[in-house]
């Protein structure tokens, strides 16, 4: 017997009537094929900012662990609101949140990660013909606590389920028609592509782009979970994530993405010998920042100044810590800039081919765009620059690398 699993995430269930829209599609698919299928939502749209935004007016650092209990509420609203519509159909329905499946995760609250899913009393309703709900975004640990998973980590949820029922396809339903060469809200040329693989699906999420989360194509690509992204609204095939073949589009570039929550900061004037590297950066892993891209350079009196990019959010904590080291180190001063964003081009093509870099710094620079770091990988070329020209680089990218539509 097939079996999909669809997932719908935040606008797509952001009112009773497209909750009741949904549920139509679902019945009228469970009619004609009878495949069995299992449903993830995420929480209506804005409800997870909303209830964010309750908790910090209580506490302005609240734990990780009540977040958890109250963010994994609004996964709990979209099942009940779905079953019952599927039930006013007349279709046989059941919801489970994450801790009634037993969607066993690790402790690390806000960002758990799935180490389980017990799959015997899904399948029994299966077979008994229901059609199978779950909430998207949360878990349970090993001990009965409730973890959630990580801002679109419904994608996750999915993808897991998808693999541990070995479902015929993962169908992520989202507000898009599938995977752009670049955010189509940025770009409006943006082109929907047919395939990408999941290498550059996993660079592009990684980069940025929150069209899926990073741990569901890591998943996917791990548990070879065939996956694909379509909208809820049109018809279409969407794109399918897959992996590297002969037919896939022969561009040199996939995809353009891009990252808004960035910050800089730069430790300038310290000396060039062993273990300073460590002794900057020590402190700033103790205090679980994590660290993006880092540049080192050495000056002609052999100070060197070295700067490294954080989340935004980690801004005024990274400030904080090394204006405290700074003496100690004796480096000279402390820089810092919260109004910078990455921009990556991302394609395997690029592999075989040379000159990728001089074209995308070429194409900047013809637009005024002062690069201020670089990084490269080998199917991806990363740059930083001033907020104020994000669209701008995008669109002159998109358009220099051939990825417009016509
Ligand atoms: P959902 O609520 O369904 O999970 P998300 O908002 O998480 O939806 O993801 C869909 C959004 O991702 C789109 O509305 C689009 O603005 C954004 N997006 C970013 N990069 C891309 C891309 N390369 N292709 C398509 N959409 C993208
Ligand atoms: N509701 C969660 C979020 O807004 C999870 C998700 O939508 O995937 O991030
Ligand atoms: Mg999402």
């Amino acid at each position: 017997m097939s079996l999909y699993v669809h997932k719908y995430g935040g606008t797509s269930v952001g009112t009773s009537e497209k909750i009741q829209n949904i549920a139509q599609k679902l019945a009228h698919e469970k009619n004609k094929t009878g495949y069995d299928l299992v449903v993830v939502v995420s929480a209506m749209r804005g409800e997870t900012d909303r209830m964010t935004k309750l908790a910090r007016g209580i506490q302005a650092a609240p734990s990780a662990k009540q977040m958890d209990v109250l963010l994994s509420t609004g996964e709990q609203v979209t099942i009940s609101l779905l079953c019952m519509a599927l039930e006013a159909l007349g279709q046989k329905a059941v919801s489970y949140t994450g801790s009634q499946v037993k969607i066993i995760t690790d402790d690390s609250h806000g960002k758990a990660r799935i180490e389980d899913i017990e799959t015997a009393k899904i399948k029994a309703d299966l077979d008994d013909g229901r059609i199978v709900v779950v909430a998207g975004f949360q878990g349970v640990t090993a001990d009965g606590i409730i973890t959630t998973l990580g801002r679109g980590g419904s994608d996750t949820t999915a993808v897991a389920l998808a693999a541990a029922l070995k479902a015929d396809e993962c169908r992520i339903y989202t507000d898009v028609d599938g995977v752009y060469t670049t955010d189509p809200r940025v770009e409006p040329k943006a082109r929907r592509l047919d395939k990408i693989t999941f290498e550059e699906m996993l660079e592009m999420a990684s980069l940025g782009s929150k069209i899926l989360q990073i741990r569901s194509v890591e998943f996917a690509g791990k548990y070879n979970v065939p996956l694909r992204v379509l909208s809820t609204f049109i018809e279409g095939d969407g794109t399918l994530i897959t992996y590297e073949d002969d037919d896939m589009e022969k561009a040199l570039i996939s995809g353009i993405a891009f990252n808004r929550d960035e910050a800089k900061v730069t430790l300038s004037g310290v000396q060039d010998m062993p273990g300073i590297a460590s002794a900057i950066l020590k402190p700033i892993s103790a205090a679980n920042i994590e660290i993006d891209m880092i540049v080192q350079n050495i000056a002609e009196d052999k100070t060197t100044d070295f700067t490294f990019t954080v989340h935004r959010n980690d801004y005024d904590k990274t400030m904080k810590i090394l204006q405290n080291i700074r003496a100690q180190l004796g480096a000279q001063k402390v820089l810092g800039d919260d109004k910078i964003v990455k921009v990556s081009i991302v394609g395997v093509g690029m592999r075989s081919h040379a000159g990728i870099a001089g074209q995308m710094f070429t194409a900047l620079a013809d637009e005024g765009i002062n690069i201020q770091m670089i990084s490269t990988s080998e199917i991806k070329i990363s740059v930083v620059v001033d907020e104020k020209y994000l669209e701008l680089a995008v669109r002159t990218l998109h358009e220099s690398f051939g990825l417009s539509q016509e």
